[in-house]
């Protein structure tokens, strides 16, 4: 590798039979199902999340992707009661990377979705969330980890390019607004293309 992360990233791997990441905590989900016959991962939606919103750490979001976030632990999480959602992998404000469910399945991160004139995201997509919040800047370590697993994404997969890459709120406008103006997508672009290969 002629372009090495900073110290603290990690040695991330795809294993293509599993579709899992080596080196990350695994929470699998069961908020998956299969990709339709012969469609595969062409665009990476990036997501913001957090639980209960404006709020960090705590096992909430996990809780959420598990189908056990408990009605009663907070205000918000009554009004969301019942959701079953996932997403492939969160990257949360330390930089950690948590999966919940393999790349080659369909999570469901979208919900209802269009780009480029085709429905259905989930069906085509991998779906990243970043622990974050309309108002605050996510963090360096953030920023450096989305880098590098989108890196890996695109070695593991040769459908997605880095052209493909968008935020929720482009695949459901008016309906989802993450991951909200604190996101910084020349930051991330910039980043990326220092994690590309030439
Ligand atoms: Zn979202």
């Amino acid at each position: 590798m002629s372009s090495p992360g900073p110290p603290s990233s990690l040695p991330l791997r795809i294993d293509p039979a599993t579709g899992l990441l080596s080196a990350v905590r695994q929470v699998l989900s069961p908020h998956y199902d299969s990709r339709p016959p012969g469609v595969v991962p062409e665009l990476l939606i990036v997501h913001g999340i957090s639980l209960p919103p404006g709020e960090f750490g705590g096992p909430w979001i996990d809780r959420l992707f598990t189908g056990q976030l408990p009605p009663d632990g907070h205000p918000y999480f009554k009004e969301i009661e019942g959701l079953r959602v996932s997403a492939h992998a969160l990257i949360r404000r330390d930089g950690e990377i948590v999966q919940y469910v393999p790349f080659g399945e369909r999570a469901w991160h979208a919900g209802k979705s269009e780009y480029r004139g085709r429905s259905a995201c989930n069906d085509f997509s991998i779906g990243v969330e970043l622990e974050g919040a309309q108002d605050i800047a996510y963090t360096d370590a953030q920023y450096t980890q989305l880098a590098v697993l989108t890196r890996v994404l695109l070695d593991a997969y040769a459908t997605l390019t880095p052209e493909h890459i968008v935020g929720h709120s482009d695949v459901a406008p008016g309906r989802k607004d993450d991951p909200w103006p604190s996101f910084d997508w020349a930051r991330f672009h910039a980043l990326l293309a220092r994690h590309l290969p030439n």
